[in-house]
């Protein structure tokens, strides 16, 4: 694999060359787009929820003090009932779909409970849906329900031996001719692996099957071609790498020449064709309304589009080159300064194979992580996978990764870590 644009091949790893790095760092200046409310302090969980925009309180309190404060339900009339196909449009070709192939609606679990449904409506007979156990656990809840309804099972392929990789060699292998649904996050939550999603999109349909991604650990962070994979359906959050708020409404993307064939399950007034004519009877809208319930959370949905504005502004293309740049200095830093403490990379060492978090490995991880949060130092824990240190590249730089892990090799080295109780806190 040739060396990331933005690396030399030979690093140094001191703080001169950090420096250097910064420089040259075409996104640098997009920090400024951000509250930082502690300068000293280093975000390492924007993989989880992202940092706020500055635009996004404006956005916020017009919102409040204007369309909701004066305007009232006109404000439905001025923007407010577009709102989610408008911004549907703007986040789509940050994941390679048309701009009428996306909308925001409900949360990402919600959606794939939708989509794997209609899909499987879809597909019957068939009832088998495929995923794997790198795929996040709501995923899997949802995925098993479904799957249960129509009387069928949830076939979760297991990972590689090392518990890094997926082992898509063996998911190709259990699609057949029974399987309605294949179904994996593109960018898993724990070791961050990255599919060949074009590969495996093109396998599930050679054998008849449906495939929905969902991109939560992907958006914002990597481009993503479901129009270029011809991948029918997806799902993703907005709160992570795009910044959007916590708990801000989801996307659900459908292929455009299947949704007038689909419906889901949720049969809400927001997804019917003329939801003021009040009728009794339920006639699914064109397009992707009908894969929308009811009324939206306004508050969320308008504070999450100065985030998806930005990564449109810094483009997905240089937000990836510096997500690779970024991540395979961190992994550098991780073997050059942390692997002699006992700590090892619990993530693809290959970039292409690798989202934009880099899962780090210690036998004392949650007291490490615990005793990371006091230095400034925010990453998060993932039981059984390691400490999680997310990187965002339109906040983070090369000299925040190299203060961060000076500030664990520190602590390793002085073994701080060890006051810490084990007991886990209610979010780790
Ligand atoms: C973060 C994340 C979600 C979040 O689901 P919600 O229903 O919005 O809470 C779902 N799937 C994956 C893969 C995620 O990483």
């Amino acid at each position: 694999m040739p060396a990331p644009s933005l690396l030399p091949t030979d690093l140094r790893l001191d703080l001169n060359e950090a420096r250097a790095l910064d420089a040259a760092h075409p996104l640098y200046a997009f920090r400024d787009a951000f509250v930082v409310a502690d300068p000293d302090e280093i975000y390492l969980d924007g993989n989880s929820l992202g940092r706020l925009p500055h635009r996004a309180r404006e956005v916020v309190a017009a919102a409040v003090d204007g369309a909701w404060g004066e305007r009232l339900i006109r404000s439905w009339g001025e923007g407010w009932w577009e709102a989610a196909s408008r911004i549907g449009g703007r986040l789509a070709p940050l994941v390679g779909a048309g701009e009428d192939e996306v909308v925001i609606a409900d949360q990402t679990s919600v959606n794939l409970y939708k989509l794997a449904t209609a899909a499987l409506d879809d597909r019957a007979p068939r009832t088998r849906i495929v995923t794997d156990a790198l795929n996040f656990p709501s995923d899997l809840y949802v995925l098993d329900g479904v799957a249960r309804r129509f009387g069928g099972r949830l076939e979760i392929v297991p990972a590689a031996a090392d518990g890094v990789h997926a082992d898509e060699a063996a998911i190709l292998a259990a699609m057949d001719d029974d399987v309605a649904l294949v179904s994996l996050s593109e960018v898993a939550f724990a070791s961050g692996y990255r599919y060949d999603a074009e590969r495996l999109t093109r396998a599930a349909h050679e054998v008849g099957a449906r495939v929905l991604w969902d991109l939560s650990h992907a958006v914002g962070a990597t481009p993503v071609d479901l129009n270029g994979w011809s991948a029918d359906l997806a799902v993703g959050c907005t709160y992570k790498y795009l910044n959007g708020g916590p708990g801000a409404p989801a996307f659900a993307y459908v292929r455009r020449d299947l949704q007038d064939r689909l419906t889901q399950p949720i049969h809400g007034w927001f997804g019917q064709t003329a939801p003021f004519d009040f009728g009794t009877a339920y006639a699914p809208a064109p397009g992707m309304a009908r894969f929308t319930v009811g009324t939206p959370p306004v508050l969320s949905l308008l504070a999450m589009e100065p985030g998806v504005e930005l990564v449109r502004e810094a483009g997905i293309d240089a937000v990836r080159d510096a997500s690779v740049a970024l991540t395979t200095y961190l992994v550098a830093l991780v073997d050059g300064r942390l692997a002699e403490h006992g700590v090892r990379v619990a993530s693809p060492r290959d970039a292409d194979r690798r989202g934009s978090h880099v899962t780090i490995d210690h036998p004392d991880g949650y007291r490490l992580t615990k005793a990371m949060i006091d230095v400034g130092v925010i990453p998060d824990y993932r039981e059984g996978s390691g400490i999680r240190l997310g990187v965002a590249p339109l906040y983070l730089g090369f000299e925040d990764l190299w203060h961060a892990v000076d500030r664990i090799a520190d602590l390793l080295a002085r073994e701080a870590h060890r006051a810490y109780d084990d007991a886990r806190a209610t979010v780790t």
